[in-house]
C-alpha cells in the first residue's frame, strides 16, 4: 500500500483514503507525537466506531481509525487537534491532543477467556469460529494479566505504513507512544501485542523487519546468565519499560523487559545506531536502544 499526506490529508494509491469529518476537533497545531489506540470495540464491526467518534455526543475523536481488514478512514486533517488523548501526561509533557496525531486501531482490548478458544471482553472473540483471531494472553505492568487478540496482518501493515507516510509529511515526529503511556492507570491501549517499539524506530529512521508475530513468540523465560558479569551502573533507564534484546536492532527477539528507573551498565556503544550492550543489575546482557536510556 502507498500512502502519502498532502494538505494534511490522506491518499491511498493516489486517491483520498475515505473520509468522514468529526466535529470534535480544535485549533491548528504542528504534530511532533503520534499516540496510537485501539478502539475497545468488536474488530469485525468498523462502522460503530467511527460513527461514534464522528457524534458531537461522543467528545472524542481520532485522525484515523483502522479496520481489521487495514482499511483506513480519516476523521480529521493531521494539522488539526482531535480528542483522543484526554487528561494525559508523560515525561514533561502535558495535554497531548495540542502536538500529536491520534491513530485507532479496531481491536476488542481486554479479554476474558470464558471456554477453549472463546474469549469474552466489549465482544465475543470465538477464535474456532474465525480462525484468522489469535488470542494471546500477556501480563505487563501498564496492561496487568488479561488474553489480547492480536492485530490483523493487514491492519499492522497498514499502520506501519501510516506512520511512515506521517514521519514524511511531518519530520518533526520523533515520537510514538501508546495511550497507556500518557495516561497511566487510565488506559491500557494500544493492547501488548502492538510492535509499539517498531512504529518508534520507523518515525526514527530505524526501523528494520517488524518483529515475530504473536503466536510465534517462544514463551518468556527467566533471564539467567551463566556467569554473572561484572555490574558497574553508568546509566538509567527512562522508558516505562524497555525490552532488552538478544541483538543490536528491533528485528532480535525480546529477551526480557527492564522497568523505568532501574540502573544499568553500558559495555559498549554503537555510535552511528546508537545500540546498546548492556548488563541488567541481575545479570542479564543483552542490547537496547539508547533513545530510551539516559547515560551519567
Ligand atoms: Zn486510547
Amino acid at each position: 500500500m502507498k500512502l502519502s499526506i498532502q494538505n494534511h490529508l490522506l491518499f491511498h494509491d493516489g486517491k483520498q483514503a475515505p473520509y468522514r469529518a468529526t466535529p470534535n476537533r480544535s485549533g491548528l497545531m504542528n504534530p511532533d507525537t503520534i499516540i496510537d489506540h485501539d478502539t475497545a470495540s468488536n474488530p469485525l464491526d468498523s462502522s460503530g466506531d467511527i460513527g461514534w467518534l464522528t457524534m458531537p455526543v461522543a467528545q472524542a475523536s481520532a485522525h484515523v481509525v483502522i479496520d481489521w481488514r487495514g482499511g483506513i478512514t480519516q476523521l480529521a486533517p493531521f494539522n488539526v487537534q482531535c480528542w483522543h488523548a484526554g487528561a494525559s501526561k508523560y515525561g514533561n509533557r502535558q495535554n497531548f491532543n495540542a502536538f500529536s496525531i491520534g491513530i485507532e486501531h479496531d481491536n476488542p482490548g481486554y479479554l476474558r477467556k470464558i471456554g477453549e478458544g472463546v474469549y469474552s471482553g466489549v465482544c465475543v472473540i470465538d477464535t474456532n469460529k474465525n480462525p484468522e483471531f489469535k488470542v494471546a494472553r500477556v501480563a505487563t505492568r501498564e496492561h496487568g494479566d488479561h488474553s489480547w487478540l492480536a492485530y490483523s496482518e493487514q491492519q499492522i501493515a497498514a499502520s506501519v505504513a501510516l506512520h511512515a507516510a506521517l514521519k514524511a509529511a511531518y519530520p518533526a515526529i520523533n515520537t510514538v507512544l501508546g495511550h497507556y503511556h500518557i495516561c497511566p492507570g487510565r488506559k491500557t491501549d494500544t493492547n501488548p501485542l502492538f510492535p509499539l517499539s517498531h512504529m518508534q524506530a520507523i518515525v526514527l529512521g530505524e526501523a528494520g523487519a517488524l518483529p515475530v508475530p504473536v503466536e510465534a513468540k517462544p514463551e518468556p523465560k527467566s533471564i539467567v546468565a551463566p556467569a554473572k558479569p561484572s555490574f558497574v551502573p553508568d546509566a538509567t533507564v527512562v522508558a516505562d519499560v524497555l525490552n532488552l534484546r538478544g541483538g543490536p536492532g528491533i528485528q532480535f527477539a525480546v529477551k526480557g523487559s527492564i522497568p523505568f528507573g532501574t540502573r544499568i551498565d553500558v559495555q559498549e556503544k554503537d555510535q552511528l545506531t546508537n545500540w546498546l550492550r548492556i548488563v541488567t543489575p541481575f545479570g542479564a546482557t543483552g542490547y537496547v536502544h539508547g533513545g530510551f536510556v539516559r547515560l551519567d
